[in-house]
C-alpha cells in the first residue's frame, strides 16, 4: 500500500482543491476556517493517520466486536478534530456529513491515480475501513460525554474565544491606519475606529461595536433562526455603501478587478470637516479567504499628508528660484527644451529672449545688496505680468533671466523684448536712500524649427540670444538687438 500512501502525501495540494470544492458546492464553507493553512493541516492531519494505520495493520483494518476504536491509530486525529468543532458549536451531524466530503476526496483522488484496477479497489476498502475506524472513533467520544461534560467544554472554549476576538476586537480598534471591510458587492461590512471618525469625529473606540452588541444579542435570542443574520450585524454602518460614507472614496467602488494576488494603490484627498485637506494612499486587497464566504476586500487609508506636502514643497525648491520665484537654470532648461521638441514637431517657430540688467554691481554699490535683491524682485514680477501663460521665464544666474517664447516669430519676440525694456525703464523702487532707477539689455534670437533639424538646441539659442546682448551692452546698454 505505500503506492496510496505516497500519493496521498504527494497530492496534498489536490485534495485540499478538493475539499474546498465540496466545502462550496454544498455550503459547508460558511462554518469552515478561511485560511489556506487550516486546510492543509486537516488533509496532512488526515493523510498521516492513514499512514499510520497502515503501518500498524499492514492490510485492511477490518472491524471484530471487541475493537477498542479509540485507541485505534486512525483515532486520534479524528478525536481531536471532533472536538475542536464541538467547541465551536458544531453539531455531530454537521461533522459527520461533512467528514463524508473528506472521505469522498480522498476516494475521488485515488480513483484518479490511474492504479491498476485490483490494486485500486484495495486501496479504496482500505481508505474506507479507516475513514469508518475514525468515525467509529469520534462517534464514541462524542456519545459518551454527558452534557454537563459538553457545557463545561463549550464554555471553555467560549472563554477563549472571547478573549481572542476583544483581541483582534482591539487591535483593529488601534490600528492607527483607517481600515475598512467591503462584501463582494461593495457593501461596507466593517470598519475600525480610525476610518469611523472620518465619518463621525465624536466616535469612541469600541463604540461602533458595543453599540449594537446589545441589539446583535436580543436579535440572536429572539430570532427563529440561528441568529446568524443578526450577528452578521457588527456596527452601525454594516450593510450601508460606501460611498453613504465616503464618497471620497468612490475610486474603490468602481474597482472590481481584485483578482488572484492583486491589489490596488491610488492617492485620495479627504475633504476633512475643518476644511482641512488630508491625503490618503488607498490601498485596496482582496480578502485571504479560500472558503470565499468572506470574498470582500480590505480597503487600507496610510495618511501620506505630509508626504506629499514635503514633495510638493521640495519640488517646489527644486524648480524655483527662491529670491525671485522666476524658475531655476536647470528647471528653465529643462521646459525650454521641452518647448524646443514641440516646436519641432510640429515646425512651429521658437524666439529666447536673454535679458540682464545694466550697472547693476553700482545698484548693489550704491543702495546695497539688500535692495538689488528687491530690485531683482521688481523686475521678475514686472516681466512676468507681461509674459503670456505659455511663456517661461527662468533666472539664468546673477542678473541675468531668460524668456522662451513657443509659437513666437523673432520679430514679434523682439516687440516683447522691446516692450519690457521701456516699461522696466520706468520703474522705480524707493529704497531708504532714495528712488532707485534702472535699465536692462536684451538679446533676441528666433528660429524656425523643424523635425530632425539636430543642430536646434536651447543652447544654440542661448548662444544667439548671447551674442545679440553682447551687442545691445556694446551699443550702450538700456536697448534690445536681434541675433542676425
Ligand atoms: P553690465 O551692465 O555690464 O551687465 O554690468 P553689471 O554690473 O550688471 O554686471 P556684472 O556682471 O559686473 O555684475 C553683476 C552683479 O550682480 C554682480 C553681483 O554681485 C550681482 N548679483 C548677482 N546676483 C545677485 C543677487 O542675487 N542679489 C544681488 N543684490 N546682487 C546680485
Ligand atoms: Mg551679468
Ligand atoms: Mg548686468
Amino acid at each position: 500500500m505505500q503506492n496510496l500512501i505516497d500519493l496521498l502525501k504527494s497530492g496534498e495540494n489536490q485534495l485540499m482543491r478538493r475539499i474546498l470544492a465540496y466545502a462550496r458546492r454544498f455550503d459547508y464553507a460558511k462554518y469552515t476556517s478561511t485560511l489556506e493553512e487550516a486546510w492543509r493541516m486537516s488533509i496532512a492531519g488526515l493523510t498521516d493517520s492513514i499512514e499510520k494505520s497502515w503501518n500498524f495493520y499492514g492490510r485492511v483494518p477490518e472491524f471484530g466486536p471487541d475493537d477498542d476504536f479509540r485507541s485505534d491509530p486512525a483515532a486520534y486525529f479524528g478525536i481531536l478534530e471532533a472536538q475542536r468543532h464541538r467547541e465551536r458549536g458544531v453539531s455531530l451531524c454537521m461533522f459527520l456529513s461533512f467528514f463524508k466530503y473528506y472521505r469522498q476526496t480522498y476516494m475521488d483522488h485515488v480513483r484518479e491515480a490511474g492504479f491498476e484496477q485490483e490494486y485500486m479497489e484495495e486501496a479504496l476498502r482500505f481508505l474506507m475501513c479507516v475513514f469508518d475506524r475514525m468515525e467509529i472513533a469520534y462517534c464514541d467520544e462524542w456519545s459518551g460525554k454527558s452534557c454537563n461534560e459538553m457545557l463545561l467544554e463549550l464554555q471553555a472554549a467560549n472563554r477563549y474565544m472571547t478573549n481572542e476576538k476583544n483581541a483582534y476586537l482591539t487591535v483593529f480598534e488601534s490600528v492607527s491606519s483607517p481600515i475598512i471591510l467591503l462584501d463582494a458587492e461593495g457593501g461596507i461590512v466593517n470598519l475600525n475606529y480610525q476610518a469611523a471618525v472620518l465619518v463621525d469625529s465624536a466616535i469612541k473606540p469600541g463604540q461602533n461595536y458595543y453599540s449594537t452588541n446589545g441589539m446583535r444579542q436580543f436579535a440572536a435570542m429572539h430570532s427563529d433562526a440561528s441568529g446568524d443574520d443578526a450577528m452578521a450585524q457588527i456596527n452601525r454602518f454594516t450593510g450601508s455603501r460606501l460611498n453613504e460614507h465616503f464618497g471620497w472614496l468612490s475610486n474603490s467602488l468602481e474597482f472590481s478587478g481584485v483578482n488572484g494576488d492583486n491589489s490596488l494603490i491610488y492617492e485620495a484627498e479627504y475633504p476633512a470637516p475643518n476644511g482641512e485637506k488630508r491625503c490618503f494612499e488607498v490601498q485596496i486587497s482582496r480578502m485571504l479567504d479560500v472558503s470565499e464566504k468572506f470574498a470582500g476586500t480590505l480597503i487600507i487609508l496610510n495618511d501620506i499628508t505630509e508626504r506629499r506636502n514635503m514633495l510638493e514643497d521640495l519640488k517646489f525648491l527644486a524648480t524655483v528660484d527662491p529670491l525671485t520665484g522666476a524658475y531655476n537654470r536647470r528647471h528653465f532648461f529643462d521646459l525650454a527644451r521641452r518647448e524646443l521638441l514641440r516646436a519641432q514637431r510640429y515646425g512651429r517657430r521658437l524666439s529666447l529672449i536673454e535679458a540682464d540688467l545694466d550697472h547693476f554691481k553700482e545698484i548693489n554699490d550704491t543702495y546695497g545688496h539688500h535692495v538689488g535683491d528687491e530690485v531683482l524682485k521688481l523686475f521678475v514680477k514686472t516681466v512676468a505680468d507681461m509674459l503670456r501663460t505659455s511663456d517661461t521665464l527662468g533666472r539664468l544666474g546673477g542678473e541675468e533671466f531668460a524668456v522662451i517664447l513657443p509659437e513666437t516669430p523673432q520679430e514679434a519676440a523682439f516687440e516683447t523684448a522691446e516692450r519690457i525694456r521701456r516699461r522696466v525703464a520706468e520703474l522705480s523702487y524707493t529704497s531708504e536712500k532714495g528712488e532707485v532707477r534702472f535699465s536692462v539689455s536684451i538679446g533676441v534670437a528666433g528660429i524656425e524649427a523643424c523635425e530632425g533639424c539636430v543642430e536646434d538646441s536651447v543652447e544654440e539659442l542661448l548662444k544667439r540670444a548671447d551674442f545679440a546682448l553682447y551687442d545691445a551692452k556694446k551699443s550702450g546698454r538700456n536697448s534690445v538687438k536681434v541675433f542676425s
